[in-house]
């Protein structure tokens, strides 16, 4: 007579059946569907490996069952990382082991390095990168902005322009309070490329309406080509420039870069660029650059 199966999925109120009463040939066969109804995919997708793994390193009951758990922490860890790294809207991969410092002497490394521990992150302190076109602006924000996503920040990269863009369409809209809120959220928002572009007359007071949201909640990450002394002229207005710089620079680390394109250096390496004629090959400022290439 066939054996009286004991259901898998309890319902409310039932307790687990003692081990002899349990059709376990039936649990082994439901083990897939307990597993996916547990959320382990891990678990579920490498069973196999991971029981012939077990076996081979003669774990016991107790160790076999840390083993699989790791690789189910360590999966559901892979995957939040990709999916925060995804919503951050990084502009391509870099990292700080992938930054040259000798390539660019003006940075102290112990001061990136400090920086990559995001201990600013953590206490809501900003950080404004400053220098010329190609020095790694943009890298180490992105790198930086990874280390802070791998520890469990949330983070958003933008541009100046996409940033106030939305802000401008936003108060031409009526959703300026959902578009501040937004990006009001991420504990670090990143902002690339103050400067390049000449900005809308409202974008100041738009700037500094989000800097005082974010006041000592959240940090900011922000690049500009120009020092902090132009940042009138970038808001065209002084009153509205030194109202964001104090918020800004009130809890900050200011990174000022010097030197020579990073781009242009590859270049002259490669024999693809040659200063012009009267031009120097050591400092960028006798050198007209070609336009920005496209980053891949
Ligand atoms: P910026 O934002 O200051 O204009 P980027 O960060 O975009 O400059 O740098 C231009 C390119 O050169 C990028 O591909 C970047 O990864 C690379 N780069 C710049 N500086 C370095 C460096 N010191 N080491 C390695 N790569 C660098
Ligand atoms: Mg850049």
């Amino acid at each position: 007579m066939a054996r009286q199966k004991q259901p898998v999925t309890a319902t409310a109120g039932t307790t687990f059946p003692a081990a002899e009463t349990v059709d376990i040939a039936q649990l082994v066969e439901d083990l897939d569907a307990m597993l996916t109804r547990l959320r382990l995919g891990a678990i579920r997708e490498q069973l196999d490996a991971l029981l012939e793994e077990a076996a081979r390193r003669e774990l016991n009951l107790r160790e076999a069952l840390a083993w699989l758990c790791a690789a189910e922490v360590a999966s559901k860890e892979q995957r939040r990382l990709s999916m925060a790294m995804t919503i951050a809207h990084f502009p391509f991969v870099r990292t700080l082991e992938g930054f040259e410092f000798e390539a660019q002497p003006s940075i102290d490394p112990s001061k990136i390095r400090d920086l990559a521990t995001c201990r600013w992150v953590a206490n809501g302190d900003n950080v404004v990168l400053l220098g010329p076109p190609g020095v790694g602006k943009t890298h180490l924000e992105v790198a930086l902005g990874r280390e802070a996503v791998a520890r469990g920040y949330t983070v958003q990269f933008t541009t100046a322009m996409e940033l106030l863009g939305s802000l401008v369409k936003g108060q031409q809209q009526g959703t300026l309070e959902v578009r501040l809120a937004q990006y009001s959220k991420p504990k670090l928002l990143i902002i690339d490329e103050l400067g390049y572009l000449p900005l809308e007359p409202q974008a100041g007071h738009l700037f500094f309406q989000l800097i005082s949201r974010r006041y000592e909640q959240g940090s900011v990450l922000i690049s500009s080509n120009r020092p902090v002394e132009e940042w009138d002229e970038v808001f065209g207005d002084q009153v509205v420039a030194a109202a964001i710089l104090d918020r800004l620079l009130h809890h900050s680390h200011v990174v000022t870069i010097r030197g020579d394109s990073y781009r242009l250096r590859e270049k002259r390496r490669s024999g693809l660029f040659r200063p012009q004629a009267g031009g120097s090959s050591s400092s960028g400022s006798g050198v007209k650059p070609p336009p920005p290439a496209k980053e891949v």
